[in-house]
């Protein structure tokens, strides 16, 4: 049997000419999308799902991560800030009261500028953003393959119920999570494995009750988190690492999350527990990222002169800020595509860095900036005016660098992060407070 097929030449029939594409509609594509239009540019974002957000509402990752430096100071603003409060627009959220207005500080005792969610909420008021912007939104739409002119793509082909279609336009953003785009194109790329864990909500008529109690959804609610945790030392543990840039490598990961979540249920299985949700999106944190022209440094180098926004290096004490190079964003291998979210150009625990919610806003907000100005302008994005993309962003909120309250943050007091109440056994709706449970199947040892 040989190892390849030949497909015979085949007609596909272009269904759409715009000015930018955005591939995936996670939070980083959504922002792309919506900064895009905002500055002028047709967009039509492609979505493999049926529902706007990726990880963070597919994925259960309902946890808005800080956008403040947990002294006090704002970090984050434009459609990082935007967002954390269109997803709490209609549902629950844990934000601190001090930051509900978007002040540009506030006293350290009000605890971090961040918050829970709830999920279906906040994808109906991400279809409402988009729609509303005028984004034109596929779901169910896969992307496949990009049509190539030297280091340019034209055009992208898409699979979905009609078949193979093609999508032109002048530039692309990908937001897929897993650089398809640019890999596919040819530009250079690292990949990684993820460590298995898995949240879900669950109902529990106990901690329901102390939920109702304190008047809490999400306490009521919970999220319960099993597996491993990227915060411990998972050295050994390969069998529970996986790739998510391969089909294999996926599909193990869905197997054994899913063997975690159903030995969680056979031992707490009774009349008073059920679970009230699954992720329907594979929980990988890295797959794999865009090598750009540049990427975040983090060994000290904290100005950057291309800088299109601030990022938090760690929830720990105290929270030290960097900023993130345009050039991060693109690869000299491809003169109209963007990566933004969780596979711009970052390595080791830059990478980490980067995958957070705020985090991937941000790039998501200056690559579709960027892309609207490249087409406005008739550049590549090689060419674009540095300058005018930050004058640009800057105009939308965005901080380009750190305030000089924030330099030397080495010196400053601790940041109050305020600890979740929990009784011992209860699952965790916080970062900082986590509950693991362990498969006595797969042997995973993770932290209790
Ligand atoms: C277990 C876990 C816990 C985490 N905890 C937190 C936390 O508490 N707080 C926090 O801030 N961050 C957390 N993160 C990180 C954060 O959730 C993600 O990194 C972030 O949401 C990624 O956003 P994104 O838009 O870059 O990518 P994604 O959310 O991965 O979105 C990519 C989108 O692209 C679509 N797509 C993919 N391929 C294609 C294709 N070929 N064609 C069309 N569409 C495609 C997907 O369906 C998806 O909608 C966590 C991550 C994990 C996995």
């Amino acid at each position: 049997m040989s190892e390849y097929i030949t497909i015979k030449e085949q007609k596909i029939p272009i269904v759409k000419e715009t000015d930018v594409i955005v591939i995936g509609g996670g939070v980083a594509g959504v922002a792309a999308a919506v900064a895009a239009r905002r500055n002028g540019a047709k967009v039509t974002l492609i979505e493999k799902s049926i529902v706007l957000g990726g990880l963070a509402t597919l994925g259960h990752v309902c946890i808005y991560l800080p956008i403040d430096d947990g002294v006090g100071h704002k970090v984050y603003g434009g459609l990082v800030e935007e967002l954390l409060h269109t997803c709490i627009k209609y549902g629950y959220d844990t934000l601190p009261d001090a930051w509900r207005d978007k002040p540009e500080s506030a006293p350290i005792e009000a605890g971090r500028y961040q918050t829970n969610f709830n999920i279906p909420a906040a994808i109906l008021a991400l279809d409402e953003l988009t729609e509303n912007e005028g984004v034109e939104v596929v779901f169910d739409t896969v992307f496949s393959e990009p049509i190539m002119d030297g280091k340019t793509v034209k055009g992208i082909v898409v699979e979905n119920k009609d078949g193979r279609t093609a999508y032109m336009a002048k530039m692309f953003v990908d937001a897929s999570g897993d650089a398809d785009l640019v890999f596919r194109a040819g530009a250079e790329t690292e990949s990684s494995k993820t460590i298995v864990s898995h949240w879900f909500h669950e109902l529990d008529f106990d901690i329901m009750k102390r939920g109702i109690e304190k008047n809490s959804m999400p306490l009521a609610t919970p999220l319960r988190w099993l597996g491993l945790a990227p915060d411990e030392n998972n050295e050994g543990k390969d069998d529970l690492m996986c790739e998510g840039a391969t089909n294999e490598g996926v599909n193990k990961y869905i197997k054994l999350s899913r063997h975690l979540a159903l030995d969680f249920l056979k031992e707490h299985q009774s009349e008073d527990f059920c679970m009230i949700s699954l992720p329907f999106m594979p929980q990988f944190r890295t797959t794999r990222r865009l090598v750009g022209k540049d990427e975040l440094k983090f060994d000290g180098e904290y100005h950057i002169e291309s800088s299109v926004g601030c990022v938090i290096a760690s929830l720990a004490n105290p929270a030290v800020v960097y900023e993130f190079p345009y050039e991060g964003l693109i690869s000299d291998k491809l003169s109209n595509v963007l990566a933004a979210g969780r596979m711009t150009s970052a390595r080791g625990r830059g990478w980490d860095i980067m995958r957070n919610i705020p985090a991937c806003v941000m790039t998501g907000e200056a690559s579709g900036t960027a892309a609207a100005l490249a087409v406005k302008n008739g550049c590549t994005l090689q060419d674009l005016n540095v300058k005018e993309l930050q004058d640009t962003l800057e105009k939308q909120g965005v901080k380009l660098h750190r305030k000089p309250e924030c330099e030397g943050n080495i010196n400053l007091p601790k940041p109050v992060t305020k600890p979740v109440e929990r009784k011992e056994g209860e699952p965790n709706i916080s970062m900082t407070s986590m509950v693991h449970f362990e498969s006595s199947d797969t042997k995973i040892s993770g932290r209790h």
